[in-house]
C-alpha cells in the first residue's frame, strides 16, 4: 500500500473510532440526564401555583437557589434528588428578591387567577436554612393579608433548625407549621433522612414540644430497599415508639404519607393504603387528628 493510501485508511479508521466514541458518550450523557429527570428542581423564589394533595391550590415559595438543592437532610426519597447531584452555583434569594417576586405574582393572580388556598414554603431543600427566613415570613404574612387574606401560609420543614428561637418564633406566626419526624430510630434516620450535620432526635422532640401544639407532624412511611437493606418503617418496632413521641409532642394534627413521585433511590416502595390507614387510625384513637395521603 502506498503511503498516501495508508494515510487515508488511517484517517478513516480514526474518524470511525471518533464516531463510535461520540455515540457512546452521547448515550451515556442522555442516560444520566434521564435518571435525573425523575427529580425536580424548582424555580426560585416563586413557583406554581401547583395543586397539592394535602394543601389545595398552593403557591410555592422557594427560599433556596433556583439551580440546585440546599438541605440539612439528604433523604433517599427526596423529589429534588440527592444533594450531591444538585450542588447550586447561585445564591439563596434575598429578602427583597422574595418580597418583590411574591408581590408581582400576587398581583398577577389577583387579575388572572387562580385564587390560592395556601402559600407554601417548600422547594429545593430546607426553607429555614435561608438566613432571612424570619423576616421573609413577616413580609409574606403582610402580602397575604393585602392580596389574599383568606389564604393560609404553610411551611414544610425538616425540623433541623427549630433549636433557633427566631426560627421557632417565625414558625409560630404561620398558619400551618408542618414539621418532619419520620421516625425516632437514629439508625433509620441516618439511613433514610441522612442529616448532613449533628442530629439528636431526642432534642428535636423536646423542641417540637416547645410549639405547645402549634405544629403539624409530617411523617413518611415507606418500604423497599436502600443499598440492599430494608427501609420499611411500617412495622410495629417503628410505629409504636413514633406514636409515643407524637403523643408526647401533642401536635394539632399529624399528616402521614408515602412516596408519590419517582425517587432518587430506585428501590423504594409505597406503603399500602391498609398500612397507612391502620397507622392513621391509631393516631386518631390517641385523640390527635390525622390524615393519610397515598
Ligand atoms: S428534608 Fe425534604 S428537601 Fe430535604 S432532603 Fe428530605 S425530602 Fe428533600
Amino acid at each position: 500500500m502506498k503511503n498516501e493510501e495508508r494515510r487515508i485508511a488511517f484517517s478513516r479508521m480514526a474518524f470511525y473510532r471518533f464516531l463510535t466514541f461520540s455515540f457512546f458518550f452521547f448515550y451515556y450523557l442522555c442516560s444520566r440526564k434521564s435518571n435525573n429527570m425523575a427529580t425536580i428542581i424548582y424555580p426560585s423564589p416563586i413557583f406554581g401555583p401547583v395543586h397539592s394533595r394535602r394543601l389545595g391550590v398552593s403557591l410555592g415559595i422557594n427560599l433556596l437557589p433556583g439551580d440546585g438543592k440546599v438541605c440539612t437532610f439528604d433523604c433517599i426519597y427526596c423529589e429534588c434528588g440527592f444533594n450531591g447531584d444538585h450542588r447550586p452555583k447561585q445564591k439563596m434569594p434575598s429578602r427583597e428578591e422574595v418580597a418583590t417576586a411574591l408581590e408581582a405574582k400576587l398581583q398577577d393572580m389577583q387579575q388572572n387567577g387562580p385564587t390560592p388556598d395556601v402559600f407554601t414554603f417548600a422547594g429545593n431543600g430546607e426553607p429555614t436554612a435561608n438566613p432571612h427566613f424570619p423576616e421573609i415570613i413577616d413580609d409574606t404574612l403582610r402580602l397575604r393579608d393585602r392580596y389574599f387574606p383568606k389564604a393560609k401560609v404553610s411551611v414544610l420543614s425538616n425540623s433541623t433548625m427549630i433549636h433557633k428561637p427566631e426560627v421557632r418564633a417565625a414558625l409560630m406566626r404561620v398558619d400551618n407549621n408542618i414539621l418532619k419526624l419520620d421516625t425516632i430510630d437514629p439508625l433509620y434516620i441516618n439511613k433514610v433522612d441522612r442529616p448532613t450535620g449533628k442530629y439528636d432526635v431526642r432534642k428535636i422532640i423536646e423542641n417540637l414540644k416547645l410549639f405547645n401544639g402549634h405544629v403539624i407532624i409530617q411523617t413518611m412511611f415507606m418500604k423497599g430497599l436502600s443499598e440492599g437493606e430494608s427501609v420499611d418503617n411500617t412495622g410495629e418496632e417503628y410505629v409504636a415508639p413514633w406514636l409515643e413521641a407524637v403523643k408526647d409532642i401533642a401536635p394539632q394534627q399529624v399528616m402521614i404519607y408515602t412516596i408519590d413521585r419517582e425517587t432518587p433511590d430506585h428501590d423504594l416502595l409505597k406503603a399500602t393504603h391498609e398500612e397507612l390507614d391502620s397507622i392513621r387510625d391509631r393516631v386518631i384513637a390517641a385523640g390527635i387528628p390525622c390524615t393519610a395521603s397515598y
